[in-house]
């Protein structure tokens, strides 16, 4: 029996990885949660999944929480500086890391440190501080749980590290695929909002109009495989059937396919080396539509081009343009700038603030924190 701790319970992830607990409770058993202000969903959890112990991230809640809602046996816990803490329970042998954007570092870089297995969903934190978590990830301990990532990582399985020619790291495109700039300054976060193969969160969601997304997942890859920014290539594939392709030196090419469904990076995640049965649909694959590819058009979407420049330069680059771009979606989100102001915005800021080699949290967080306001600054906050 593995016994799990889910960082970001409430979020898309989090609940395709109870949907995964729940169809392996005699494999998994959830232990603690963490959500941020979800208080009816974790007091639900806690009674389904006997949990130990809830993290409720806004501690401004601490006085309004009806504590006799939840289990005697669970204790509920106020404040995101005690995110790391679940990550460093004995009693915790996996942490499912499905938190959001800069924030989930420090929870990643615990349970590696404590020797946890890792199933990670927080591509911002590797995209940041890749620097400073790979070095402490033992083979086999961080599993990726982005679907990409968990293809490569299943194509990888049994070959030698040297071997990888070129990464081809899907993308569905996004919703707005094939528009032009033009088209593109109109757009709104309604419009973006309607993904056309993946059920996700807000955020990412915008990632993926914008192909930052795919942007960030270009970093993720190149710390995740030890490889460099230009082996991995992107290539469009709208039906979001292949999830990733890695070509070897001979030429070979291996691809993972399966139905776009988070369950079953989530569910490779736990049951690496093995497989479980499938908590996601099996295909029937002589109903599926011929597979199709097409080339990305970098010039309409400069995201992915800026992440690329980021990653090339390494360091706390990555981290600058992620903070950025934390503000400006949120910003697009809530209808204070336009679609093309996000690549502006991130732009702007990746070359207004100074850049240096990774060397601490600490550093991140300062880091962080500069990127933000300069962002900020652009939209007038
Ligand atoms: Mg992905």
């Amino acid at each position: 029996m593995q016994h799990i701790a889910l960082l970001g319970a409430s979020g898309s992830i989090g609940r395709q990885t109870l949907d995964v607990c729940r169809r392996h409770a005699d494999k998994v058993k959830l232990v603690a949660i963490a959500v941020n202000s979800s208080l009816e969903f974790a007091i639900s959890c806690a009674r389904e999944f006997d949990l130990s112990y809830v993290v409720i991230s806004d501690a401004s809640l601490a006085s309004s929480v009806p504590l006799d809602a939840f289990p005697a046996e669970t204790e509920v816990i106020f404040g995101s500086e005690h995110l790391a803490e679940l990550c460093e329970l004995p009693e915790v042998d996996c942490v499912v890391n499905a938190l959001v954007g800069a924030v989930g570092i420090s929870a990643g870089y615990a349970a590696l440190r404590c020797g946890k297995r890792l199933a990670y969903a927080n591509k911002e934190s590797i995209v940041i501080g890749g620097d400073l978590l790979m070095p402490l990830a033992a083979p086999g301990q961080l599993i990726p749980v982005d679907s990409e990532h968990s293809a490569i990582f299943q194509c990888l399985a049994g070959e030698p590290a040297d071997s990888i020619y070129k990464i081809w790291l899907t993308c569905s495109g996004g919703p707005f695929f094939g528009r032009s700039r033009a088209e593109l300054a109109q757009v709104t976060a309604a419009d973006a909002l309607a993904h056309p193969t993946w059920l996700m969160g807000d955020k990412i969601t915008i990632d993926s109009a914008t192909l930052m997304n795919k942007g960030l997942e270009v970093i993720e890859a190149h710390h995740l495989f030890a490889v460099p920014i230009d082996t991995i290539d992107v290539i469009i594939h709208r039906q979001s059937k292949i999830h990733s392709m890695v070509e070897f030196s001979d030429g070979s090419v291996k691809a993972n396919l399966c139905a776009a469904d988070m369950r079953m990076p989530i569910q490779y995640a736990l049951s690496y080396p093995d497989r479980w049965e499938a908590s996601c649909e099996h295909l029937d694959w002589h109903d599926e539509a011929p597979l199709a590819f097409a080339r990305v058009d970098e010039e309409a979407f400069g995201c992915l081009a800026l992440a690329r420049a980021a990653g090339r330069t390494g360091g706390t680059a990555p981290c600058v343009m992620n903070a950025a771009n934390e503000v400006a979606n949120q910003a697009f989100r809530d209808g204070r700038c336009t679609f093309l102001d996000i690549e502006a915005i991130v732009s702007s800021v990746m070359g207004s603030v100074d850049t240096a080699p990774v060397e601490s949290l600490e550093q991140l967080a300062e880091v962080d924190a500069s990127a933000r306001a300069a962002a900020a600054a652009l939209l007038g906050a």
